[in-house]
């Protein structure tokens, strides 16, 4: 019995609220994210909290027409091994983030839906949902896009000897507030019944 499987129709309907803790060890795309180190070392446990919330309510499309539609709001944290970019040591993060779904029958109503809907991600929903698995790629989109210590603990040893007797260079312009594209992709492919298994 999986406790993960939801009727993600009748739990929005419903008004359910379910929480738990997720092993780093159950999500194998997470668990591919750790530095190998890190993993070698047997340092690689953690979990993530989680809390999925559904909720029903009317709604105004944006043709003025007024509907019911069902939401899903999944909140995720909780620590994760990472490597510096910088330094290029592991160092753990603190993932957080929470998405609210607008629940849509199949791919075709994601695609139905009009422009100006798009305040919420379309999710499809199913009998048989699987919210490990959205709880998975939540926790993939957290991740920062350069993984990095705000201050580093110390220089990495090939910068601090300098062999070659040349100055440290200048450091690359910061990146991090750009979006990346891949976040953007995954956001876009998100359909937790097709994911490619
Ligand atoms: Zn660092």
């Amino acid at each position: 019995m999986n406790e993960y499987i939801v009727d993600l129709f009748e739990f929005a309907r419903t008004g359910r609220v379910a929480e738990g803790d997720v092993q780093l060890a159950a999500l194998p795309r997470m668990v591919t994210e750790v530095p190998a180190e890190v993993s070698a070392s047997g340092r690689a446990q953690g979990e993530f909290h989680w809390r999925a919330e559904g909720v029903e309510k009317p709604v105004l499309r944006a043709d003025g027409k007024p509907a019911v539609a069902q939401f899903l709001t999944l909140s995720v944290e909780g620590p994760m091994w990472l490597e510096c970019q910088r330094c290029l040591t592991p160092y753990q993060e603190s993932l957080d983030s929470e998405t609210t779904f607008e629940i849509v029958r199949d791919e075709a109503a994601a695609e139905a839906r009009p422009l100006d809907d798009d305040e919420f991600e379309a999710l499809v929903g199913s009998k048989h949902f699987d919210l490990r698995e959205l709880i998975e790629e939540e926790l993939l989109l957290a991740l920062p896009i350069v993984p990095k210590h705000e201050v580093c603990p110390s220089v990495h040893e090939s910068l601090a000897t300098g062999d070659d007797g040349l100055t440290e260079p200048a450091p690359a312009p910061e990146e991090e507030d750009k979006p990346s594209p891949f976040a953007a992709l995954a956001a876009l492919k998100r359909s937790p019944d097709k994911d490619g298994k």
